[in-house]
Formats: structure tokens, sequence, C-alpha cells
């Protein structure tokens, strides 16, 4: 893989916006220096807005000169503070980076640092009839969620975003604080620029660089139909007995079909687990391809003895009212994929995860069971359970930085509000929650768990190098000092320089 020049990368920016530098007193500067999660807004000094990979090198650069701390934006839905945490420092946004095109000259998909996932599974598919298996909510940012592993309603059937990374080209600073641009990838030579594209497969955002292209060279046809469905339980209908049935089928259902290679693969459930308060418990799930044998399956295997399913009729977490319809739906696959989609409001809201590899334990059950039935008034409090598995588990541990290869469920705790005054009350009920399920430790890996997802980041973590990471922190420490010696790309919870 050959560098880029700076001629090519002015060429590619030819038709680029020009860029835009955003002071205080510009009325962009309120909406820049917020992302999705309202909790968080930033006073940085300023935000550079950037088109093209030169005008990243250049603010960069210019950052570095004048001793300002760096921060970078690529769709803005970090969980955490690690882009607009940065007061008097340069936020640098790529919102206007987001081209989608082939890459003739290198025969390669690129995908700019800036694009939201709509840019990308819009363009992909419509115009080369590909795509890449990442996230469901296509608001997000590929920025940020493709290095740090992406998955989605595909990732059953295709396996992770990252598994398909190609190769990426980076700004990063060296030791004599000049920023510069590499190329690195699957063909790189050295062990050094290897190492560095390793930090890209799953490693997190925010650590080493700016990543403004990502490269992907044979990404997966897709699917041409899907099928979907969501389906309802009035919680006022739900005892204990029944909550443990289902929870219990759900697990035992993707453990059953967690092999990859079946006609199950192409199937994909959330399992909204919510607050009593919310009313409704809520599984939607996809099929995609022909048959949508698998999917009736999955209904059939979650239906409760003496108790039918209902119609959705209330929104899940950031889900809207996802499929209002009892039956399953067939449609072409962008439109499920626009349909699904649910990024919801900007609110307030705090972030947990877990990684399974057996259905949930009884005791788990329990706690679960406890936790969503409290006096919790919250509608927007939730437990969701992704189905995991399939294509995902066919990846050595050691291939990506994405360690968590036999899992079969994926956990994501969360609670939305809009109230600053609200914070105490719903930051205690997630934490309460989470630490009655793991103790202190998190979701040490074990027989029954497998630690955490690097992009739903929790700063509640203690020991989050080893839950996000296991033993793959020790290389990614080794890429940090390789490739930003000074630590310029830091946040709470970025790789950290290794001691000595
Ligand atoms: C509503 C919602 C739905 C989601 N659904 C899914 C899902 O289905 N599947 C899934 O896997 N994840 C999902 N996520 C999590 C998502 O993948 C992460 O929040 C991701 O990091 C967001 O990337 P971003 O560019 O939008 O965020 P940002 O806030 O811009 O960035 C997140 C982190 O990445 C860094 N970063 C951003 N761009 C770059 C870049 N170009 N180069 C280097 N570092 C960069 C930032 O500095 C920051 O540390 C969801 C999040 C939200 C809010």
């Amino acid at each position: 893989m050959s560098e880029s020049t700076l001629e090519e990368r002015d060429r590619a920016g030819d038709h680029a916006y020009q860029g835009a530098h955003v002071g205080r007193r510009d009325p962009r500067y309120g909406t820049l220096v917020q992302g999705f999660n309202q909790r968080f807004t930033g006073h940085p000094h300023y935000v550079e807005l950037c088109g093209d990979t030169n005008a990243v090198l250049r603010a960069v650069q210019k950052a570095l000169d004048a001793g300002r701390r760096i921060t970078v934006r690529g769709g803005g839905h970090c969980y955490e503070d690690f882009v607009s945490g940065n007061v008097g420092g340069v936020i640098i946004d790529l919102s206007p980076l987001n081209r989608v095109y082939l890459d003739r000259p290198r025969d390669l998909f690129c995908i700019e640092g800036g694009c939201t996932l709509w840019n990308v599974y819009t363009q992909l598919y419509k115009e080369h009839g590909v795509t890449i298996p990442a996230g469901s909510c296509y608001s997000v940012g590929a920025g940020g969620h493709i290095i740090g592993g992406g998955y989605g309603l595909l990732s059953r059937l295709h396996g992770l975003t990252v598994d398909w990374l190609h190769a990426v080209e980076v700004v990063v600073v060296n030791e004599a604080r000049r920023a510069e641009v590499i190329i690195v990838g699957r063909d790189s030579a050295s062990r050094r620029e290897q190492d560095l594209f390793w930090g890209h497969l799953g490693g997190g955002g925010g650590n080493f660089g700016i990543v403004t292209r990502y490269f992907f060279q044979a990404p997966p046809a897709g699917p041409g139909i899907a099928h979907i469905a969501s389906i309802a339980w009035n919680w006022d209908e739900i005892d204990q007995d029944r909550f443990t049935q289902l929870v219990t089928s759900y697990g035992t259902f993707f453990q059953k079909h967690s092999e990859a290679g079946t006609e199950y693969d192409g199937l994909f459930g959330l399992f909204h687990l919510t607050n009593k308060a919310a009313g409704q418990i809520v599984l939607t799930a996809q099929q995609v391809g022909k048959d949508d044998g698998p999917l009736r399956h999955l209904i059939d295997a979650m239906t409760l003895p003496g108790l039918d399913h209902v119609r959705q009729s209330v929104p899940v977490g950031f889900h809207h009212l996802v499929v209002q319809s009892r039956d399953v739906r067939t449609m072409p696959w962008l439109e499920a994929t626009q349909t699904l989609n649910g990024s919801g409001p900007n609110q307030r809201g705090k972030y947990k995860s877990a990684y399974m590899k057996q259905p949930f334990p009884a005791r788990q059950i329990d706690v679960i069971w406890q936790h969503l039935t409290t006096k919790y008034p919250n509608t927007q409090a939730l437990l969701q359970v992704d189905s995991y598995g399939a294509k995902i588990n066919t990846v050595k541990p050691d291939a990506t930085a994405v360690p968590q290869r036999s899992s079969i469920l994926k956990l994501q705790y969360q609670t939305y509000w809009t109230r600053k005054r609200d914070d105490a009350v719903n930051l205690k009920w997630i934490r309460e929650f989470y630490e009655a399920m793991y103790g202190t430790e998190g979701p040490m890996p074990d027989r029954v768990m497998d630690g955490c997802y690097v992009n739903y980041p929790d700063t509640d973590l203690i020991n989050w190098e080893y839950l996000y990471y296991k033993r793959g922190y020790a290389r990614l420490q080794r890429v940090k000092k390789e490739w930003d010696p000074l630590n310029i790309f830091n946040h709470a919870q970025s790789v950290r320089l290794p001691e000595g």
C-alpha cells in the first residue's frame, strides 16, 4: 500500500469543503461543542471543520504549534466526554469529510472519516451493491464507530466491520511534534505499520491519530430483502416467572444458533428489557434473505403459554416505535435499515455494556427483574440484549483488537433523561443495577461473561483496559509508543504509554 501524495490528496479534495474555523463568538459554536449525549458540553478555544486530509493535517499542526490539546469528532455519538471534554483546546470536526467512493487507482472502497453510517449504507449499496456490517443507528459516525469494532444487524452474517477493513489513512504526530499522513493496512510491510493497522481494528477512537479514510477491499454484498418484526409484551401482564421464561428463551435460542454457516446467520435480535415504567418489553428482529423461517422460529421460541404478544406501542430507549405491526414485514433491505434506525432525540444518557458467552444465569435474571421493577419512574431506561456470535466468532481473538470472539449476546444498559437536575437519580439507578450484576469489578471474562465493548465506553469501569481488550492491551500500548509517543491523542480511557 503506497502512501498518498500531497498532490493526490489535493486532487481528492478538489471538490471538498474548504473548511471553517469556529471560534467562541461564532453562532455555530454552541452546536459544534456538543455531541449526541447532552451531558457533555465542550469549551474548546475553537472548533476546526475539515473537509479533506490536508485540512486535517494543517489543523493538527496549527493546534500543535499553539500548544493546544486536540480532540477529534467524527459523528459525535461518543457515550462519554472524550471529544467535548477539551477546555481551551481544539476540536477537529470531520463532518465535512464525508464522501464514500470507489478509489479506482487502488481499487478499494473508501469511507472518509467524517461520514455517518447513512452516508455509508446508501452510497455503498446504491452505487456498488455492497455494504459493511455496521451499526443499526445510521446517524452514528463511521469515524469513531469503525475503529471501535463496529457491529450491527448484519454482524452474525458478516462479522464485525473491522473484520473487513483493509487499510486506513491516518494523521499521526511524530516525536518532533510534526503531523504527518500515513496509510497502513493488511499489505503494509513493516511490523510497526502492521501494529498501527491492528490498533485500528477495534482499538477505539481518539488513541493514535485521526483517521481520514477507511479502505475496504471487497466488502460483502448488501442483501436484497429483509424481514423485520417487533413483538411486545405489556409489562402489567408480566410476572417474575414469565419474565424469567422470556429472558431464558432468548438466551437459549441464540446459544443454540451461535454457530456460523446456517440459515440463522442472517437473523439478528434486539431484545429491549425496559424498565417497567415504559409499559412494554419489546423484541425487534431482522432476518435477511428470501426465507423468513428463522425469524418466525425466534418469535415461536419466545411465545409464552397463555399470553399472546402484542403490537409495539411505546418507544424503547433511543429506538422509536420500530415496527408497529404484529406481523413479519418484508421489504427491500435498505428500507428495513432505515425503518429500524432509531437514534432518537438528543438527550442526556448513561450506558454500560457486557458480553455474554452463555444465557443469563438464574441469579442474573433475578437481579434484572429486581432493577426493572423498582419504583424508578424513567420510561427510557432499559437493558438491551443484542444477539451475537455466528460469523463474529469465526475470527481468532487476537486477529483484531476485539478479543471477544465467543459471545452469544451483547448487552447494553441504557438510561436517558433531559434535565441536569435528574442526573443523580438516573446515574444511581444504572450504577446500582450494573454493580448488582457484576460486583465492582465489572463483567470480568469467565465462563459466562466476556468483558465490555470499547464503543460503549463507561468511565465508571475500573479495570477498563482488560475488560475492553484483554491481553491485547499490551500490543495497543506498543502501538501508542510507536505512533503517538507524545500522547497527543488522549482522553479518560485512551491507551496509555507503557511505563518505563
Ligand atoms: C444512538 C446510538 C446508536 C449506536 N448504535 C451502535 C451500533 O448499532 N453498533 C455499534 O457498534 N455501536 C453503536 N453505537 C456506538 C458507536 O459505535 C460509538 O459511539 C462510536 O464511537 C461513535 O462514533 P462517532 O464518530 O459518531 O462519535 P464521536 O463522538 O465523534 O467519536 C467517538 C470516539 O472516536 C474518536 N473518533 C471519532 N472520529 C475519529 C476519527 N476519524 N479518527 C480517530 N478517532 C476518531 C473520538 O475522538 C472519540 O474518542 C451507537 C451509539 C449511539 C449514540
